[in-house]
């Protein structure tokens, strides 16, 4: 084969063997083009929200960047399942931005999925849920497609990157957890790359938008802070195992679980 039909293989491979991110071909059909979104230019009183929004795309990105990070180990995940479902263990979406999404008109919760907002359909266009343009700015729109569209790109160089291991795998060569990660990694790689894609994206026009009131461009930004995420105070145990019955009797016959808030603080 010559150079050029090597290339094309591989990216047929790449087509054959492209995982599903959940970003290509399960976008709803009702999902509109960038253009058609209903979106709003962000102003001095969107950079709350959009604060609020970089954090949680740093925290996703963190937690994505954990899971790759134990995909190369022997207990790591082993489909692109158990990567999502151990990213979902690592991450919770700050509630304050959740519950932006919640205010676009005609929200349905059975329709409007938080954790599906946008995608790219075969012909390698983003589209996007009317309801998430309504709920957010521009800025946090535009961030979001470029997120989507890296994941193209990336998607495709890492299964041609990995063509020598897909072909050893599944001619035999090569098996165990090696061939299973190939995948789960294509994954992760792909959300660590889109991730910092789409937050680069949204910290510059951030820090442009605070430095320039869109009202007055002379103008650095005033706003005032959302306020911060309600936390139930941390409940630690009591010391002794005659307190500690004491505090299971209580919850027995009070209902509640203070432990549970004790817990959840543990765990972030
Ligand atoms: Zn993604």
């Amino acid at each position: 084969m010559n150079r050029a039909s090597s290339s094309f293989a591989l990216i047929v491979l790449a087509m054959i063997a492209c995982p599903r991110t959940g970003h290509a071909e399960d976008v709803a059909a009702w999902f509109v083009p960038q253009e058609s979104c209903p979106t709003r230019p962000c102003t001095c009183d969107d950079i709350p929200m959009m604060d609020a929004y970089l954090q949680n795309q740093k925290d996703a990105l963190s937690a994505w960047s954990s899971v790759k990070a134990d995909i190369t180990t022997p207990t790591g995940p082993t489909s692109m399942s158990d990567a999502v479902t151990s990213f979902n263990g690592r991450f919770s979406g700050d509630a304050r931005v959740l519950a932006q999404f919640k205010t676009c008109p005609g929200y349905d919760a059975t329709k409007n999925n938080p954790n599906k907002v946008a995608g790219v359909t075969k012909f390698g266009g983003a589209v996007l849920d009317p309801c998430f343009c309504a709920a957010y700015c521009a800025d946090i729109v535009n961030a979001t497609v470029v997120h989507e569209m890296m994941h193209v790109p990336t998607t495709i160089a890492g299964v041609v990157g990995k063509a020598d291991l897909i072909i050893a795998c599944r001619l035999g060569v090569l098996t165990g957890h090696i061939c299973n990660a190939i995948l789960p990694d294509t994954l992760a790689t792909s959300e660590v790359l889109s991730y910092t894609a789409g937050i680069n994206a949204l910290e510059t026009r951030l820090d442009h938008l605070k430095t320039h009131d869109p009202a007055v461009p002379e103008l650095s930004c005033t706003w005032t802070p959302l306020a911060p995420i309600a936390r139930g105070p941390s409940v630690r145990p009591p010391s002794g195992f005659f307190a500690r019955v004491a505090l299971l009797w209580r919850r027995v016959v009070s209902g509640g679980s203070p432990m549970a808030v004790a817990s959840h603080d543990a765990q972030r």
